[in-house]
């Protein structure tokens, strides 16, 4: 065994990760990355088709972003927020207040609704309030576990006698962090700290491939575009308002992550979702708290007008001062109250995030020094330097042409090449939006039956792609490809072709 792995072995305790399990291999030990390849110790390379857990964007060793942290380098690697104000920091909140605002202008999304149908009651535009506060964090959990603490804070000072409450959908992840765990309905890594947490309330998620209310038999084709419904997932959310508001407990916020569910499945809401939710929650006097912390970042890829044959149609950038759409929300043309992002900030190059909020809830903490109105909140490496740089050189890249059309090539060529997979028995869903695949393994795509957990179908397929010089993860049995921008085409079909192989191996 390679003296690093046995160094890991000894001392190390990996997330996620069960660890008698993890001691019985050798684990591969990365020394370097270029681009979208890994490489280990032994030299062996690898293709990084999950972006290192969703943080990298441009790919690995980036010379725009190495040559900016470097350049920080020479003058100060951190110093504190406590009082005190830095040079990247400043510029890092004005250039993401700046990227909400283009983003929002950019967005508007034409549905890719099936011919004829629309979402119920047409949308109204939803009110956009300006995200021009920028609170620093050093992860998703974090940037979430600010959010919810200025939302809850937020709606005490305007209804002292009530206890906040928040909505959040089925399966929901939204870190790992006490208040963040809250929020989630992952039962498996969630109901081993019930004792711990408080109580927030659930709704049905738009999952259409396993829709109780979905009438469609299978297709082979995204369950979003043959489902047939009356958006009974819309109507579960008006429900709970009104609920809650005949209780007089009315939320405070409902917690949503725009256009896909990551980590409970990559779960795709059918386009026009997002909309009426957001006028739902503002109708009712809440707060939305979008957590952007996978989504963020072009990671949904450019609204378009996808065709029924599944082709995407590039929209020109519209408006004057409209860059890339880099959020999902605005891909609905829905601001959200609070907007959190974290894991692309830096590019996936240091650990760093940030909530974005509104004028109206930072003044709601303004007062006289002793009413201690202050957010009572922070961290000893909150808007630290080294972070910002990179996070700085991430934007200006994203907003590069070049990068805008790497980023619709990829998202093409994954659904070019993901076509091939309907042909297997063992696929029951492809899921892509923009630059985010889920494929959900089924036994049997006729019936949908779903593996056992215990089958460790998804970890198999994956570890089959590894053997095939793959790497990525499964979510139960969803195999999760988001590759980072820079993946070229060969690359793609390499991906494809191992994860095409490792799934046919699961027969056997
Ligand atoms: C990863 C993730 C988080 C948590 O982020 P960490 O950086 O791991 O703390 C929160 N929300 C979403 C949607 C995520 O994907």
């Amino acid at each position: 065994m390679h003296p690093l792995a046995k160094l890991d072995h000894a001392y190390v305790w990996h997330p996620f990760t069960q660890m008698r399990d993890w001691l019985q291999r050798e684990p591969i030990v990365i020394l370097e990355g270029e681009g979208a390849v890994l490489r280990d110790v032994e030299g062996q390379e690898y293709l990084d088709a999950n972006s290192s857990i969703w943080t990298n964007l441009h790919g690995h060793c980036h010379l725009t972003i190495n040559a900016a942290v470097q350049r920080q380098l020479r003058k100060i690697a951190h110093s504190s927020a406590l009082g005190l104000a830095n040079e990247p920091a400043s510029m890092l909140a004005s250039k993401l207040v700046e990227a909400t605002q283009a983003s929002a202008a950019g967005g508007r999304r034409i549905a890719d609704l099936r011919s004829g149908e629309r979402p119920p009651a047409p949308p109204a535009p939803p009110a956009t309030p300006h995200l021009n506060k920028v609170f620093f964090s050093d992860d998703g959990s974090t940037a979430m576990e600010v959010a919810l603490k200025l939302a809850y804070e937020f709606a005490r000072r305007r209804a002292p006698h009530r206890r906040p409450r928040f909505l959040s959908l089925d399966g929901a992840y939204h870190g790992d962090t006490v208040g963040a765990v809250s929020l989630g309905h992952i039962d498996l890594f969630h109901k081993a700290y019930a004792g711990l947490l408080f109580k927030s309330d659930i709704v049905m998620s738009p999952y259409c491939y396993r829709c109780p209310f979905n009438r469609a038999k299978p297709e082979r084709a995204d369950a979003r575009d043959y489902r047939q419904c009356h958006w009974q997932c819309v109507g579960k959310v008006e429900q709970r308002f009104a609920t809650a508001g005949k209780r007089d407990q009315a939320y405070a916020a409902m917690v949503v992550e725009p256009l896909i569910q990551g980590a409970a499945g990559m779960i795709p809401q059918p386009a026009g979702w997002l909309r009426r939710v957001t006028e739902i929650v503002r109708g009712h006097g809440a707060q939305l708290i979008a957590d952007e912390v996978m989504t963020g970042f072009g990671r949904v890829g450019q609204p378009s007008c996808l065709t029924r044959s599944g082709a995407a149609l590039a929209l020109p950038l519209s408006g004057q001062d409209a860059g890339p759409t880099l959020f999902a929300c605005h891909h609905e043309g829905v601001q959200p109250d609070f907007l959190t992002v974290a894991k692309g900030l830096t590019g996936g190059y240091l650990p760093m995030a940030a909530t974005l909020t509104t004028q109206r809830v930072f003044d709601a903490f303004l007062g006289q020094y002793g009413e201690f109105k202050t957010f009572f909140h922070g961290h000893s490496y909150t808007a630290n330097q080294l972070g910002s740089a990179a996070a700085l050189a991430s934007l200006e890249i994203l907003r590069s042409k070049a990068s805008l059309r790497d980023r619709r090539a990829l998202e093409e060529t994954l659904r070019d090449e993901l076509k091939s997979l309907w042909a297997l028995p063992n696929v029951g869903d492809i899921r892509q939006v923009g630059l985010i695949v889920g494929v959900e393994l089924v036994r049997d795509w006729r019936t949908r039956a779903s593996f056992d957990l215990w089958e460790r179908a998804g970890l198999r397929v994956c570890e089959g792609m590894a053997r095939r010089g793959v790497l990525t993860r499964p979510i139960g049995n969803v195999v999760v490809l988001m590759p980072p921008y820079c993946t070229t085409k060969p690359q793609v079909r390499l991906m494809l072709a191992a994860l095409h192989e490792a799934c046919k191996e699961l027969r056997c």
